[in-house]
């Protein structure tokens, strides 16, 4: 079946966030595990850990179907051996406190060359990050998320997340997210059966389905290949009703968290109740 919720606040502690998520009418749901706009957080609480997996067993969401989103500081593919090391080491706290908190999956940005070094290099440098995180931690699968390709942003091509996953040594605990916004504004066509069927062919060919771990599901402000990350509300944007009708209905996207970046949250629960909605039988 189709795992569908929303990037939920885990204002006042981890341990709300399931709740949030049942009150959208969530199956399932991401989260910051931290502030994502800072470099240092407290540790999680022995309190906020047990609460959380006593909060996420009430609500019936398993810990597979739960996506955290790593801080947006964090750079895998930094050029500056100081700056890539601070930002490994924030990356690993963040395995751990997945880890802590029984989840399997942590979502992240690959990362950005900052126009100092090759695209290339930058890659093995995310694939190098990925591979000392992974050796440091347990459970945790690294989900690399395609992006929008803005600035000297990495991961906006599918061949990108191809060669960071080529370079991991545990292939088993790597995988990926993609966002419809990100992968609609990079030049992957959504808006028609034909150019979906299409762009998760390229997808296929590219990457393969067995490294799907999760959806961001977000229509997009900008057109079609403009590179710029605007999300809009399913339906709102760009890309329109039809995308999501074809996800929902493919069979590929089952039991993987496909969770929603829309921007206005008070209409959560009426998306996730329409892309339910426009599942054929
Ligand atoms: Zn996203
Ligand atoms: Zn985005």
């Amino acid at each position: 079946m189709k795992r569908i919720g929303a990037h939920v606040s885990a204002g006042g502690g981890v341990e709300n966030a399931p709740l949030n998520a049942q009150a959208i009418g969530a199956n399932a749901f991401a989260l910051f595990t931290k502030n994502q706009r800072q470099w240092k957080a407290k540790p999680l609480s022995a309190e906020s850990i047990a609460a959380f997996r006593e909060n996420l067993d009430r609500v019936g969401i398993a810990p597979r179907h739960v996506l955290p989103h790593d801080s947006y500081l964090i750079n895998l593919g930094h050029p500056e051996p100081e700056a890539l090391a601070k930002s490994r080491d924030a990356f690993l706290d963040e395995m751990h406190r997945c880890q802590q908190l029984g989840l399997r999956l942590l979502n992240f940005h690959p990362g950005s060359h900052l126009k100092k070094i090759s695209e290339e290099q930058s890659l093995a440098l995310v694939a190098e990050s990925i591979n000392l995180a992974l050796e440091q931690s347990e459970g945790v699968c690294a989900v690399i998320e395609n992006t929008a390709g803005q600035g000297s942003n990495l991961g906006y091509r599918f061949e990108h997340l191809a060669a960071i996953i080529e370079q991991v040594t545990d292939k088993s605990r790597v995988g990926v997210c993609l966002d419809t916004c990100h992968t609609f504004v990079a030049g992957y066509d959504l808006r028609t059966p034909e150019a979906c069927r299409e762009t998760f062919a390229e997808f296929e060919r590219i990457v393969g389905f067995d490294y799907l771990r999760g959806m961001h599901l977000n229509d997009s402000k900008p057109e079609l290949g403009a590179r710029v990350d605007r999300h809009h509300s399913l339906g709102m944007g760009c890309i329109g009703w039809g995308a999501f009708e074809y996800i929902m209905n493919d069979p590929r996207f089952d039991e993987i968290p496909m969770v929603l970046e829309t921007i206005d949250d008070t209409l959560w629960a009426q998306e996730i109740e329409q892309l339910y909605a426009l599942q054929r039988p």
